[in-house]
């Protein structure tokens, strides 16, 4: 790999100043690679067109080759290029949820570049809620490319400095445009069939777009005990958002959940080992033992979700062995934290 200058530019989220956006903006047109904070987590943008800036993404990242990009657009004119067709539903799903957090699945037109899609036929494309996203996607006048940008595997980076930790040296330029709003990824959804499927729970949830069609459902794959299905989200497949600890989610009634904590705590404990609890603010007090970092509030899940990668993250800074973690309700946005819980967990609950 290739050592790189990376330089670092802070940007200003609620008014991003033109002159810095063009510096960031001209890196992306020479094909090189900058990562930018988006509504949900901060992403690792490249011209979308530029095969070889794409294929750098996927090396600095260390991401495998068969797990497809999302492309991000400023504007709607922009998806005429990418795409073959605009259903119905997705004209719909554009006017209601973007800018925000809905990545939706088109059929790609020929422009579009193998690297991206991983060789399916389709590309994935959203339109992000972030003034420093769109006003530099405009600015470099190119669809974008953005995978989030940390490194394969790692929790996802909701704060500039977690970018740096992942990827200094390795990319062109940084912006630092404060911590992201959402904390958790955008949702993808293909509506190919007559039924949209979620392929990965995000941002936009069931219920928000179930305000849209009478019916939504998620791909069975996703379901734990489906290990036998093929996510139709190449991504999904991979252990993911992964801290360096092992990690099991303790998942069930609130009272037992702690109760649970408690003894497998202990066990770990007298096993000699360093022991992290993820705890919600209705049980940190119950715990006497390990190191408890509080994500955030049960009965306000988007707490959870905004502070989820960046808590997974602090475990690893203080060098924990185990983490233990409660699981919540899986009832709007808890279902994209669960799933995000779980995939860090590699499934063990
Ligand atoms: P990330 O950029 O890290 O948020 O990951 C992008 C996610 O979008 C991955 O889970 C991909 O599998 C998914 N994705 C991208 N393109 C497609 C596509 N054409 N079909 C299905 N899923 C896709
Ligand atoms: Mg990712």
């Amino acid at each position: 790999m290739i050592r790189k200058n990376t330089q670092i530019i802070k940007i200003d989220e609620n008014n991003p100043e033109s002159g810095k956006i063009k510096i960031a903006a001209d890196v992306l047109k020479k094909g090189g690679l900058v990562a930018f904070p988006t509504e949900t987590v901060y992403g690792l943008g490249a011209n979308a067109l530029d095969e070889k800036a794409v294929s750098n993404i996927f090396m600095a990242k260390g991401r495998p080759d068969d797990n497809p990009l999302i492309v991000h657009i400023a504007d709607i004119s922009q998806i005429d290029s990418l795409v073959e067709d605009i259903p119905e539903k997705a004209f719909k799903l554009m006017e209601r949820f973007w800018p925000g957090p809905l990545t939706i699945i088109f059929n790609r037109s020929k422009i579009v570049p193998d690297k991206i899609t991983g060789g399916l036929s389709t590309v994935a494309i959203r339109m992000p809620n972030h003034k420093i996203s769109l006003k530099l996607i405009r600015e470099a006048n190119l669809p974008i490319a953005a995978p989030s940008a940390n490194t394969s595997g790692r929790p996802s980076p909701t704060d500039s400095l977690h970018v740096i930790e992942d990827l200094n040296g390795k990319i062109d330029v940084i912006i630092e445009g404060g911590p992201t709003g959402i904390g958790v990824e955008s949702t993808v959804l293909d509506i190919s069939g007559d039924v949209p499927l979620i392929l990965r729970p995000g941002g936009v949830t069931q219920e928000d777009l179930e305000e849209v069609f009478p019916k939504v459902e998620y791909d069975p794959a996703l379901s734990i005990g489906e290990a036998n299905l093929v996510p139709k989200s190449p991504g999904q497949k991979y252990r993911h958002y992964s801290p360096k600890a092992d990690m099991i989610v303790v998942e069930g009634e609130v009272k037992s959940i702690a109760q649970s904590i408690i003894e497998l705590s202990n066990t770990y404990h007298n096993e000699g080992k360093k022991v992290g609890i993820m705890a919600t603010s209705q049980n940190h007090n119950k715990y006497s033992s390990g190191t408890v970092i509080t994500v955030g509030d049960r009965n306000k899940p988007e707490t959870i979700a905004a502070s989820l990668f960046k808590v997974l993250r602090k475990f690893d800074e203080i060098g924990v062995d185990i983490i233990i973690a409660e699981g919540i309700n899986e009832i709007g946005i808890g279902k994209a934290i669960m799933n995000r819980m779980r995939k860090a967990a590699g499934k063990r609950r």
